[in-house]
């Protein structure tokens, strides 16, 4: 870089002839042309074009030159300044659109890639269970069929048979909605839809209704005050307690594996005459651990059997109630427990998990549906 000439001799101003500009052209054309990166090329631009650069230096210098020789000298820096500003304005389109293919390049989101950066979680094991149930009567051609989950109390107890002076209106067993003269309470099982069903749906009726139950017990290892029933109801003409035989073998090979055998032991339920537990062959030892010297079952607790749920046929009274004539048709119902479904079938062992809500219990199961 030349120093401002202070001769204010013409001949003196080596900054401006034709060689040094053009040897400053050269040089800025030459780093122009090396900058590799927009940075780079910003000290390029302060070096060779900025106030400081040397072709701005001499055409400071052009005052000193004679006025015949000022118009010359300024054409040449002029040019040799053109170009410098041509080339680093190429030079910055090129750059920036190399780094602009750069950036699509090594920005780009491959959207097939599996995504993990959230965990997908899973559905409740009690809602897949319930809906598995339900799945093996809807194949029988059951409908499913719901209702509310405050329930009148003519709808829970009266149309069920329940007699006014029932325990199990009491609030000891009973959630009231307000006082006990509401009428209104949390329903207690689900059969209020068998009657919801009866009186909305022309006959025949084959239902399944699975749904949320209340009850006044205290949460602990096998109880909950919220549960879930899954409960069935077939109304027909000429049904009979083969046809409830059939339907829960049918539900137990559906749900636990071919061949399983049910039984019966006699019981009792206010809405159903006659009235029976079902018990199903435990589908782990199917009864080998009951046998002498058989391995003991921790399923079954080597019993042989497991206790599946209530049924019975639908007591005529309850027919009448509604508005069903008990001559012509006949019916069966039965009941079971979902939470001892998933208890029994997945070996969880304490209700606590089930309900308070800890997705490391609900994840093993996955998306099973
Ligand atoms: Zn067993």
């Amino acid at each position: 870089m030349s120093a401002p000439n202070k001769s204010y001799d013409p001949v003196e101003v080596t900054a401006l002839s034709p060689q040094e500009l053009e040897r400053a052209r050269d040089e800025a054309l030459a780093a122009i042309a090396a900058a590799g990166t927009l940075d780079d090329l910003k000290q390029v631009r302060l070096a060779h074009a900025g106030d400081r650069s040397p072709l701005a230096l001499a055409n400071r210098e052009i005052g000193a030159l004679p006025p015949a020789g000022r118009a010359e000298a300024g054409k040449r820096i002029g040019a040799a300044r053109g170009a410098v500003g041509q080339a680093l304005k190429a030079r910055q389109a090129e750059l920036e659109d190399e780094r602009d293919q750069r950036v699509l390049v090594e920005e780009t989101v491959d959207v097939t890639l599996p995504w993990d950066r959230a965990p997908r979680g899973a559905r409740h094991p009690l809602t897949t269970t319930q809906e598995r149930m339900a799945d093996v009567f809807v194949s029988m051609g059951f409908e499913v069929a719901e209702g509310p989950e405050v329930e009148a109390e003519w709808f829970n107890f009266d149309a069920l048979n329940f007699t006014p002076d029932h325990p199990a209106r009491t609030m000891q067993d009973t959630f009231f909605v307000g006082s006990e003269e509401t009428g209104l309470v949390m329903r207690t099982h689900t059969s209020p839809v068998q009657v919801r069903s009866l009186l909305s749906r022309p006959l025949p009726v084959y239902v399944v209704m699975p749904g949320k139950t209340f009850r006044t017990d205290e949460l602990d290892a096998t109880h909950s005050p919220v549960f879930h029933q899954l409960e069935g109801l077939a109304v027909d003409e000429g049904l009979t307690m083969a046809d409830l035989r059939g339907g829960i073998g049918v539900f137990v090979e559906g749900m636990f594996g071919e061949g399983l055998k049910t039984r019966f032991r006699p019981s009792y339920f206010p809405f159903t005459e006659p009235s029976a537990e079902v018990d199903m062959q435990c589908f782990v030892c199917r009864g080998a651990s009951a046998e002498p010297g058989g391995d003991p079952c921790r399923t079954c607790s080597s019993e042989g059997w497991i206790e599946l749920g209530g049924c019975g046929m639908v007591n005529p009274r309850v027919l009448v109630a509604c508005g069903v004539d008990p001559e012509r048709y006949s019916g069966w119902a039965f009941g079971l427990g979902v939470e001892r479904t998933l208890m029994f079938r997945h070996g969880v062992e304490d209700m606590h998990d089930m309900v308070e809500g800890d997705v490391r219990f609900t994840l093993p199961f996955g998306m099973e549906i």
